[in-house]
């Protein structure tokens, strides 16, 4: 065995054993405070609901666990057996070595790879989800998202990837930094048209009703500086009974969307706390500083990318064929299975850098509430309707959660 094929093992492995003493970590926390509530909590969750809470926790870690394992098992048979360079030299013979067929190639490697994850995806909704009562789709609107998602898939990453295969040949060594530029350009438009554009193809989103709420809501826009007229509902209920708002876009195409599930829970106090958390975001420049970060990282991947076009000890230890006209598809197509077993040591990093801006969105939305309580009383009534994990590993959470837990966000509302 060579030493790319070691260090690939050895790197799988890592992530794999990390991810599950981290895994293992959280759940016997959890279930060291199983017994009783916990006295933060004791104010608004009574023992059954909180149990109910653990055991979600606890079906969702062991279904992680087994995914986690089979998704390696998948990723190492289909490289160390050359399966990966069979499949590119089948579908290579069928659609050829030129721009279309290759970037063709690509889209449909993409798609036999992402077949084995499909049991898991269905499992996870039809049989984890549905036992928590959190599941509302049907497995026809499973189905149609899947073919949707798909189409979705093609028509916007079919001429991208012909368009970075065309670069590589036009602008010579440094087609890297071309390609960035390209992918950056890509990256800011479907900021925008993701939202306007793409989710309207899964959910209804659909501007607020008439009414209190609204003008409550709007008044509130208002005072922070926000142009309401794109405080959207989406139709969450249609497919899951979680809970959630978001904030996307940027400038004049930005948008605040509120599931109508959150419209649900919450009170019109409570709601106007998310929203205040919401435009928070927005006033702090949150999605400018993701965009930039996003940038540096797409550079850096492609810095990396435009290193491993040119080597072949890369490919050939994948078992491509050397004689092949292109080196990009085979290098895409490693670094698509490959970059997780490094990424994944950056998430602590990345989460952290999140969570310093939820404290802030909510420092914010404590500002406009003029109070700390509403928003409190919107998050813990938004962990409690979600059966979030109350009492997560400090190591679990800061390596994982792209938001502080409920305990931390409660004592740093508290803090003047
Ligand atoms: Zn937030």
């Amino acid at each position: 065995m060579n030493t790319v094929l070691i260090a690939f093992v050895l790197l799988l492995i890592l992530k794999l054993v990390a991810g599950i003493v981290l895994d293992c970590l959280n759940l016997r926390h959890v279930k060291a405070h199983a017994d009783e509530v916990p006295e933060p909590f004791k104010d608004f969750i009574d023992l059954p609901e909180y149990q109910k809470s653990v055991d979600y926790t606890e079906a969702k870690t062991r279904f992680g666990i087994i995914n986690d394992i089979y998704d390696a098992i998948i990723l190492a048979v289909v490289l160390l057996s050359g399966l990966l360079a069979g499949i590119y030299s089948l579908f290579s013979e069928w659609f050829g070595y030129g721009l279309w067929g290759q970037a063709l190639v690509l889209f449909l490697t993409g798609i036999v790879l992402s077949l084995p994850g499909l049991p898991f995806d269905w499992w996870h909704t039809f049989k984890l989800e549905e036992r928590f009562g959190f599941n509302k789709s049907t497995k026809q609107l499973w189905f149609v998202d899947k073919i949707k998602g798909l189409l979705v898939g093609f028509v916007i990453g079919y001429p991208l990837l012909a368009l970075l295969i065309f670069l590589v040949g036009a602008a010579g060594p440094l087609w890297w930094l071309w390609g960035f530029l390209v992918f950056f350009a890509f990256q800011l438009v479907m900021v925008v048209a993701y939202p306007m554009f793409i989710m309207p193809l899964f959910n209804k989103m659909e501007p607020m009703e008439e009414g209190d709420l609204k003008t409550r809501l709007f008044a509130l826009a208002d005072r922070t500086g926000f142009k309401a007229q794109t405080i959207l509902v989406m139709d969450g209920s249609k497919r899951s009974g979680h809970s959630n708002a978001f904030f996307a876009g940027f400038g004049r195409f930005r948008r605040i969307v509120l599931f109508d599930t959150l419209i649900e829970q919450m009170n019109p106090e409570q709601l106007e706390a998310v929203l205040a958390h919401e435009i928070g975001h927005y006033k702090l420049g949150h999605i400018p500083k993701m965009i930039v970060l996003s940038a540096l990282s797409s550079l850096a991947m492609f810095a990396v990318l435009g290193w491993l076009e040119g080597a072949a000890w890369f490919t050939d230890a994948f078992y491509f064929d050397p004689s092949t006209h292109d080196q990009l598809v085979p290098v895409l197509l490693l670094f698509m299975m490959l970059s997780g077993l490094v990424t994944f040591w950056l998430s602590p990093l990345s989460s952290r850098w999140s969570r310093k801006h939820e404290y802030e969105a909510d420092a914010f939305a404590r500002e406009a509430m003029g109070s700390c309580e509403p928003l409190s009383q919107a998050l813990r009534k938004l962990h409690k309707e979600n059966l979030s994990n109350l009492t997560p590993h400090p190591l679990y959470s800061n390596f994982h959660y792209s938001h502080p837990t409920l305990v931390e966000r409660e004592e740093a509302l508290r803090e003047s």
